[in-house]
């Protein structure tokens, strides 16, 4: 049966009218890329990539190849029914397992198209060719990397594996070995098109690779990882791209995979660590709260405040930067700092943000917490502006962020987190430090910042102490 959209449009002189759909859509993944580089455009950019995936997926779907649609029906009714359900449920600070968990879809969704259309091949009785086959052992193994490793990464995340690094004994020889095995099983069945057998040898191994790949990476190192695993995954999509000869998947993977890189990249700048060292160095520790408790490691005193103190001291200044990090996400407290930041900026004092790059689980993590409480971007200030202003802030407020702004970074080359470019906080004339105690952050290290002498730690929840600072405000 000849799908008349397809008779129309080739009439009207677009034989090859999918492609255009495809160059459409993927104009619609560059630009929506390109608009997620700002928080201003970022809600736009989800929507135009949005639109693209929407105009490649039909553009698939009006397909002769198609015999029914009643399973392809199934499939969009159930995804978008769990995908809504995981949107609206899943809090924020949980966001990085829930891409981790996309990504492993993705990588063992590629790799069972790769898997399945070399079974429809081979039973076809047509020959596939030698580049073809070899793919479908190379998306074969991304993808179940992609997949094992992602699961891995999304356990130590939400907690259900220990975040502690697992080295194992022989781990760098162990994974090379693993490599090697699924690219000569993958040349075996590109030499021997109907040695089938390579196929769940494959798919073992590079399950096991995924874990052993995953399991040294220390709990403060993950999100790096689950952006590289994001970049696999678009390479198995490219691959199966390859394999069924659709181009809007090749265009979509390949995206996806540079992409992955370069945020990858970027993280690891921002921690100025090489991903060698983010991927084999071990490092972090499981949790993320650390030793509670008010006793400091430096032996110095630490000084605290109680809101009422922290709103004098704010009433007297006259420009204050606000340091949010994972604990604000953490206490939700986004929103009751835009109330103060309005009440301080109303008794005419200037307020900005500083923003580390790395703050909370995931780039962008702090942009868009402020944005959903509707802070103006042009409060918001990136780390070298932050630093150019932070000596002239009367205040530092750190909320909840920690690794962000430690000392340490600075000059303690024993420090797992030495030269991480950090907000220099501590240049302040006053630092508050709202968290709940002593605890360490994410990369499991004391923070001297505590013990500093313009220092005054004000423990308790975040959202807690700034609603009590709000009130003690409006009296002083
Ligand atoms: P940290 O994880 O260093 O510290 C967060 C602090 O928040 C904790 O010390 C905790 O202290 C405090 N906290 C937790 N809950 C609350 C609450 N309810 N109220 C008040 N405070 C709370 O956070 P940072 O944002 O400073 O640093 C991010 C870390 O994540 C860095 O190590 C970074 O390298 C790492 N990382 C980030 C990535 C990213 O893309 N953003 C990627 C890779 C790694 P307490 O328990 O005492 O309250």
């Amino acid at each position: 049966m000849i799908n008349p959209l397809q008779t129309v449009l080739g009439q009207a002189g677009f034989g090859d009218w999918r492609d255009i759909a495809y160059l459409v859509a993927a104009i619609c993944f560059i630009f929506g890329i390109k608009k997620l580089a700002s928080p201003k455009t970022a809600r736009t950019g989800n929507a135009l990539a949005a639109l693209g995936m929407l105009i490649a997926v039909v553009a698939t779907m009006i397909n002769l190849h198609v015999v029914s649609y009643t399973w392809i029906l199934i499939a969009l009714v159930l995804g978008s029914g769990i995908g809504v359900v995981l949107a609206a449920r899943v809090q924020m600070t949980q966001m990085p397992q829930l891409v981790a968990l996309y990504n492993g879809s993705g990588g063992i969704a590629s790799a069972l198209v790769a898997i399945a259309e070399y079974a429809h091949v081979d039973r076809g009785g047509e020959a596939m060719g030698a580049s073809s086959l070899f793919i479908v052992g190379l998306g074969a193994l991304i993808g179940c990397v992609t997949f094992s490793g992602s699961i891995v990464a999304a356990g130590k995340l939400q907690g259900k594996i220990s975040g502690k690094p697992v080295i194992l004994p022989m781990q760098m020889p162990l994974n090379i070995a693993l490599i090697a095995i699924a690219v000569v099983l993958s040349l075996v069945l590109m030499l021997y098109p109907g040695a089938w057998w390579t196929i769940p040898l494959i798919v073992v191994v590079s399950l096991g690779l995924g874990i052993t790949l995953t399991m040294p990476i220390g709990g403060a190192d993950m999100p790096v990882m689950v952006s590289l695993l994001n970049s696999y995954s678009g390479l198995a999509a490219s691959a199966a791209g390859f394999i069924i000869m659709n181009k809007a998947l090749i265009v979509a993977g390949a995206l996806v995979g540079a992409s992955g890189l370069i945020l990858t990249a970027i993280m690891c700048k921002a921690m100025n660590r090489s991903l060698a060292n983010v991927l084999f160095a071990g490092v972090g520790t499981a949790d993320s709260t650390g030793t509670a408790g008010r006793e400091s490691s430096f032996g110095g005193t630490v000084k605290s405040a109680d809101p009422d103190d922290v709103a004098i001291i704010l009433d007297s200044a006259q420009r204050v930067m606000i340091v949010p990090g994972y604990g604000l996400a953490v206490a939700q407290a986004q929103h009751v700092v835009r109330e103060l930041s309005d009440q301080l900026q109303a008794k005419g004092i200037e307020v900005m943000y500083g923003v580390h790059p790395v703050a909370g689980r995931m780039p962008g993590h702090m942009n868009v917490l402020l944005a959903e409480a509707d802070v103006p971007y042009e409060q918001l200030l990136e780390i070298d502006p932050a630093n150019a202003e932070i000596d002239r802030c009367d205040v530092a407020m750190v909320i909840g962020a920690n690794d962000v702004v430690n000392p340490a970074t600075r000059h303690d080359k024993n420090s797992p987190i030495y030269g991480m470019p950090i907000l220099d906080v501590d240049k302040a004339q006053t630092v508050f430090v709202l968290k709940r105690s002593m605890g360490a952050g994410y990369a499991g290290v004391d923070n001297e910042l505590f013990i500093l002498d313009n220092t005054l730690m004000v423990f308790g929840d975040a959202k807690d102490t700034l609603q009590k600072v709000l009130t003690a405000l409006d009296e002083v």
